[in-house]
């Protein structure tokens, strides 16, 4: 028998736009889908931001006790310039530009991604499938939607019907929108005439002689529309109806709208029962966008290597301030914001490294345990991190009370608090002790400090041959001293 779940859960259902209690279809397993990035250029910031909500909603439900089942696709292919169904497609757009093969776009920003999930901790899917690798999933759900009637098939392409599709089932339920204002703002645009309506979407487009990437189908040669991948691989691998959908608000409409429409039509069952979206970030109260100028790579960002930026942040400072607010809500990135989480992040660490060894004075633990259900129904609604948070400043006040003497607590009381930290601060937020990683230079560092003082006492005594030797000797290794009026500095060269 399983341990009991430590809930209940209660999640924002963008769907019904209502939190819910979360009840999973066959607990103790979960499903959860997540639209992963389309490979074609490096991961920005706000998209660093999308799967760091999911990751924590990963480790939560996984911490609470569930057996989760995540997967997190990668677009390789069908996702087209402008996101509408005409157009280049993004990664053979990149190929050209780069003189690569597809294949080579989409490994070099595959794996681009990956450094940056790891850079950020945050933790791989259960599966990470491709488009490419379920063309044959596709094109037999193609095939299911066109023998219900909700698609059809013009010159080589085939199309979904949404007037058709939405004259029995509500298309736009989850955006909110009514297919009267959708035809309604609507305009004409290259490609469009082969559709019945503009509000139909490809699901197979059909490829010209000069198109990268294509194979073969009843339909002739083409490739996906992009909303289909995510409901093949999504019912390949979680079923025909699974618990959790995520992705970023932008996706809301029209893709994650397509995919309801796909399952509903291809296989007759509503796929998802708890719709769950991340909200963007902005930089200085502006969208971030690479047309904006903002769009600060993750790299620039630890470096500091950009316009926007007063200094580098260490990838736990980001993850910890996208963390201090809640995932439904924006984001603002400001170097004030960041330098505050900074200090916060530094604060948090050292009251851990106090409390690894806090000393036990007289009794009691209420305090603790009363601290330890509130992070627990910060986490239970909803994902409040930024609430967690907060409590978790609670626990440091406690920490540094019983530190100084001025609060109690009992050998049970500091091991219950050392838990829940461990849980709280490195399983479930994910951050980690950089100071820890650095522990490397930290010895370097202490070495070179010896050869400069040793440099300085050559140096007193007129012993320059020695001094020089040290300082030479040091460059042979990649150390440059440098003498300033502050005193003997040093780097790696
Ligand atoms: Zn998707």
């Amino acid at each position: 028998m399983s341990a009991p779940i430590k809930g209940p859960l209660f999640l924002t259902n963008t769907l019904t736009r209502k939190k819910e209690e979360f009840v999973p279809l066959r607990p103790p397993h979960v499903g959860l889908y997540v639209c992963g990035p389309t490979v074609y250029s490096d991961a920005h910031l706000g998209n660093v931001r999308t799967f760091l909500t999911f990751d924590i909603l990963f480790r939560w439900l996984k911490h609470i006790g569930y057996t989760v089942r995540y997967v997190r696709n990668i677009t390789d292919v069908g996702h087209l310039v402008d996101d509408v169904d005409h157009g280049e497609d993004k990664i053979a757009k990149r190929a050209r530009l780069e003189q690569l093969e597809p294949m080579e776009i989409v490994q070099k920003y595959t794996n681009g991604f990956h450094d940056v999930m790891r850079l950020f901790n945050i933790l791989p899917p259960s599966i990470e499938p491709t488009a490419t690798g379920h063309l044959i999933e596709q094109i037999e759900m193609v095939k299911r939607i066109l023998a219900t009637g909700l698609a059809y098939e013009v010159n080589g392409s085939v199309y979904f019907d949404v007037l058709k599709y939405s004259s029995t089932n509500k298309y736009g339920e989850l955006s909110g929108r009514k297919t009267e204002d959708l035809i309604a703002n609507t305009r004409d645009t290259e490609g469009q005439e082969e559709k019945r309506s503009p509000l139909d979407f490809a699901i197979w487009k059909k490829a010209d002689a000069t198109h990268l990437m294509k194979w073969p189908s009843p339909w002739g040669e083409g490739f996906p529309g992009w909303h289909l991948e995510c409901s093949a691989m999504s019912t390949k691998y979680l079923g025909l109806t699974f618990d959790i959908h995520g992705g970023g608000m932008d996706l809301k409409f029209p893709h994650h709208e397509c995919e309801i429409a796909q399952s509903v039509a291809a296989d007759g069952h509503v796929p998802v029962r708890y719709w769950m979206h991340g909200n963007m970030l902005t930089v200085n109260g502006r969208k971030m966008a690479k047309s904006e100028g903002n769009g600060f790579t993750p790299e620039e960002l630890v470096t500091g290597n950009h316009k926007l930026l007063e200094q580098g942040y260490s990838p736990m400072t980001v993850r910890f301030f996208m963390l201090q607010s809640h995932y439904a809500g924006t984001l603002d990135f400001s170097n004030a914001a960041m330098q505050a989480s900074e200090k916060g992040l530094a604060r948090l660490m050292a009251a851990m490294d106090t409390l690894g060894n806090l000393k036990p004075t007289g009794t009691g633990s209420a305090e603790v345990i009363a601290l330890e259900q509130r992070c627990y129904a910060a986490m239970n609604d909803d994902v409040n991190t930024p609430v967690m948070i907060a409590e978790l400043f609670e626990g440091v006040r406690l920490i540094n009370s019983v530190h100084d003497g001025k609060l109690s607590m009992d050998a049970e009381g500091i091991e219950r608090l050392r838990e829940l930290f461990n849980t709280m601060v490195l399983e479930v937020l994910g951050l980690k002790n950089e100071d820890e990683s650095k522990n490397d230079d930290g010895v370097l560092d202490g070495l070179v400090k010896e050869f400069i003082r040793m440099r300085a006492e050559a140096k007193a005594k007129k012993d320059f041959a020695t001094s020089d030797r040290i300082r030479d000797q040091l460059k042979v290794h990649g150390i440059e001293l440098m003498d300033t009026k502050e005193g003997t500095t040093w780097e790696r060269v």
